[in-house]
């Protein structure tokens, strides 16, 4: 078998209706017939989406003609002509995310197994979900709550909330200190959450790095007695050093990765003893079997995988496969609740949300498809779908 084209086209209707997130689609093609699709996020300056495209583009030429089959010689090809121009970085390990995740594809359908079944066999059939939560433009801790209740009655077992943003008291926008006024706000939305769900459901919260040194440990310390599933990003992910001052300054677990690439990248997160859990995102952070590299380390490290996610439900299910073969799992976002169109985009075994839970396909390959009329009705800034 070989491959005889590799294309490439950017989905997602705004940023404000995908679910925060513009897709790009990987899509390999091969003398014999079967079809690869992978799924990346898009790179570039406010997600201007079509880098990570041009990417793909561009490392055709080292695809084209070679054996779908030798995944792992073809990643690292692909990966060490990129090395000296930023290629541990966006867009370009996102378009090798793209591209391995459309390989695995192939040579799943091509042995007639799911792509789980190449990772080692499955720990768990079915994934467990945290749903990704806003509470509108009040911000008030009642608005929280009640976010908190309504999502819960869906099925879920966790939940996530913003506390960035949302901040009366702010002096300046560009200073990250939290003032009292603000600080006290942040805890009291944290407390008012917790309060209404209780302890049976799982809470985590993220920051987005918007806190400064001070600030974070204050706030990490003030919500210990909450139980956070996790604080996400206290203070930016640049500087892993002082996020490890941030863990050890109090027990509440911290949680960090959504903008780390790489084995690398997370082998330092671990070695300077920075985090608690990781969330990598699987359409970033390398592909398939880098994903599961990065798990593995973390395994080694007893430290647990809950993977940030904006994905379709095509590149939900590439991480679901992964998520499915290794033992330190713990809960993957979906950030997609309230994204109508988030179900059509694709083909397969529907719904592929329920309960708070997502299954993991037994169908050859990635086991899930695009629905070609719903994607090219939401391509993104006039781009042109597949041939
Ligand atoms: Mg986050």
């Amino acid at each position: 078998m070989k491959i005889t084209d590799v294309q490439a086209c950017v989905v997602g209707r705004s940023e404000e209706h995908s679910g925060g997130s513009i897709w790009t689609f990987v899509r390999i093609y091969t003398d014999a017939g079967i079809v690869g699709t992978g799924e990346c996020s898009s790179a570039g300056p406010f997600s201007n989406g079509f880098a990570t495209k041009e990417t793909v583009l561009t490392l055709k030429r080292f695809l084209v003609g070679q054996d779908p089959m030798r995944i792992g010689p073809l990643y690292e090809t692909l990966r060490r002509h990129s090395r000296y121009s930023g290629g541990h970085t966006a867009p370009t390990t996102f378009a090798l995310t793209g591209i391995e995740n459309a390989l695995y594809d192939i040579v799943g359908k091509a042995l007639g197994v799911p792509v789980y079944q190449l990772l080692g066999g499955q720990f768990r059939d079915k994934i467990r979900l945290y749903a990704d939560c806003h509470a509108g433009e009040t911000n008030e801790p009642q608005a929280y709550a009640e976010k908190a209740l309504e999502v819960v009655a869906e099925g879920y077992g966790a939940v996530k909330f913003d506390v960035d943003y949302v901040s009366p008291g702010k002096y300046d926008t560009y200073n990250w200190t939290a003032s009292a006024k603000e600080m006290t706000h942040i805890i009291n939305l944290i407390r008012a959450t917790r309060e209404a769900i209780g302890y049976e459901i799982d809470l985590a919260i993220d920051c987005h790095g918007h806190l400064d040194l001070p600030s974070a440990i204050t706030l990490a310390k003030a919500v210990e007695g909450l139980r956070l599933m996790w604080l996400e990003e206290p203070v930016p992910a640049e500087n892993l050093d002082m996020l490890a001052e941030v863990k050890r300054a109090s027990s509440t677990v911290i949680c960090t990765g959504e903008n780390q690439y790489s084995r690398w990248e997370f082998l330092q997160m671990f070695e300077k003893r920075a985090v608690d859990v990781i969330m990598p995102d699987f359409a970033k952070a390398g592909g398939i079997m880098e994903a599961r590299r990065i798990c593995d380390i973390a395994d080694a490290y007893y430290i647990p995988v809950a993977p940030h996610n904006v994905s379709s439900p095509l590149g939900m299910m590439a991480a679901c496969h992964v998520l499915a073969t290794i033992p330190n799992f713990m809960v993957l976002e979906f950030h997609a609740r309230e994204v109508p169109w988030w179900e059509d985009l694709c083909e397969g075994d529907k719904p592929f949300v329920k309960d708070g839970w997502m299954a993991v396909s037994n169908r050859p390959g990635l086991g899930v498809e695009l629905n070609d009329k719903a994607a090219r009705s939401l391509l993104w800034n006039g781009d042109t779908y597949f041939d």
